[in-house]
């Protein structure tokens, strides 16, 4: 279960305050201190824990929350508020082109779930806008890339324009756009080649790809569970591209919760999307203010 040790833990640290008619500065800063750790522990990036509780501290202190009804409640609803603003506050929409087709660029290590979630996006937007979305397998590296992608888009009824392994991704893009303007596609979701890790070569080929394609949104699949490699993974890809939103994945596994709660705050651009099982309905629109909830059981 997601972010199971950091919920305990953060329990752990306000349950102490309950029951209390007045907290006391120092019962306040062994809570902070307990909350610090938990969050530490559940790899949040350094900085973020910095800022974090600062902003709880100053908070309680400054509206007299110690000398006030049920102070306990009241930092339990200043660490949500809190959370939820470390995670961008509201939900981000989807970029969306004033004309067709809306250009999606789907970035990402291998392995993060970026095939996976080109299939599953295409898929909210045929169920939920009745979109008409063409796929383009851009992974010209590995050959069972291009097989996995058709072999997605089949299951959800989506085509792919493919043109092997052996064209230049680059062209490869060129034509796909060509054909999703005769097809009057409304949205294309270009996949593109990972690597185990962030190289200059594939930097510069998606580069190409973006300066040929103009995306309307560039979709930064990151893998939750690899906690703060995942916010190097994505300064990197963002620090080259520019990317306009991040997904998440693999929200469904045993993720510590160091990757949603630093990212944002990172690099500054928000998770849109979040990945919670296997399956190709298992996207869903990332809200920071039910995953704070999430987070604090
Ligand atoms: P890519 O190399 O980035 O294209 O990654 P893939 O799309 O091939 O995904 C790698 C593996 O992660 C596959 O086995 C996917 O089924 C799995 N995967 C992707 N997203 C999720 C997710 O949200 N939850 C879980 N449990 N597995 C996922």
């Amino acid at each position: 279960m997601a972010f199971e040790g950091l919920t305990e833990r953060l329990q752990n640290a306000m349950r102490k305050l309950r029951g209390k008619g007045k907290v006391s500065e120092s019962d306040l800063r062994e809570t902070m201190r307990e909350i610090r750790l938990a969050l530490l522990e559940a790899d949040v990036n350094f900085t973020v824990v910095k800022d974090f509780v600062k902003q709880v501290r100053e908070r309680a202190m400054g509206a007299d929350v110690l000398e006030g009804l049920n102070p306990a409640q009241q930092i339990v609803k200043i660490v949500d508020e809190e959370l939820t603003k470390t995670m961008g506050d509201e939900a981000v929409p989807l970029n969306k082109s004033a004309k067709i087709p809306t250009i999606i660029m789907m970035v990402g290590l291998q392995g993060a779930g970026k095939t996976t979630t080109a299939g599953k996006l295409a898929l909210k937007l045929k169920n939920e806008e009745n979109a008409r979305p063409l796929m383009i397998a851009g992974d010209v590296y590995r050959p069972a890339a291009i097989d996995q992608l058709v072999q997605v888009a089949a299951g959800i009824d989506v085509p792919v324009f493919q043109l092997g392994t052996d064209v230049d991704p680059v062209e490869i893009v060129r034509q796909g756009l060509a054909q999703a303007e005769k097809d009057h596609n409304d949205y294309v979701i270009i996949d593109t080649a990972g690597r185990l890790q962030i190289d200059e070569q594939l930097m510069d080929e998606l580069a190409n790809i973006k300066e040929l394609a103009h995306p309307d949104e560039i979709l930064l699949t990151v893998d939750a569970m690899t906690g703060q490699n995942a916010v190097a993974t994505a300064e990197g890809f963002n620090g080259k591209l520019d990317v306009t939103g991040v997904v998440l994945t693999k929200l469904d596994g045993d993720t510590r919760g160091g990757a949603a709660l630093s990212i944002r705050s990172v690099t500054g651009k928000p998770i849109k999307f979040i990945g919670q099982g296997e399956k190709m309905t298992d996207l869903d629109v990332f809200h920071p203010d039910r995953m704070a909830s999430r987070i604090l059981g």
